[in-house]
């Protein structure tokens, strides 16, 4: 699970990166390179933590979802089966109708 740490450490490279680039390369190729560093490098860290979590990206979205998915223990209720799981659908009946057990 992608966590807000491990962002920044990725953030943080790419600024180190686009840095280096900002040296290796003439003005505007340096520039242009590091912005698509930027743009790039989190919908990258985006689209690897959804599919971690099964694909469900149209609840939660960035922000909240990322949050929440810090919490490592968050467990589900399944709400066909009352099964409880971690993850994205019950592996008991294969449901994704499921709600947040604290
Ligand atoms: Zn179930």
């Amino acid at each position: 699970m992608i966590n807000y740490k491990t962002y920044l450490i990725f953030l943080f490279g790419s600024l180190a990166v686009s840095i280096g680039l900002q040296m290796l390369l003439p003005f505007p190729y340096g520039l242009i390179a590091a912005l698509a560093i930027f743009i790039v490098f989190p919908l990258f860290l985006r689209n690897r933590a959804m599919k971690r979590m099964g694909g469900m990206g149209s609840d939660g979205g960035s922000g909240a979802g990322g949050f929440f998915g810090q919490s490592q223990g968050v467990k589900y209720i399944c709400l066909a089966c009352n099964n409880k799981y971690k993850g994205g659908m019950c592996p008991r009946c294969g449901s994704k109708m499921k709600r947040a057990d604290f």
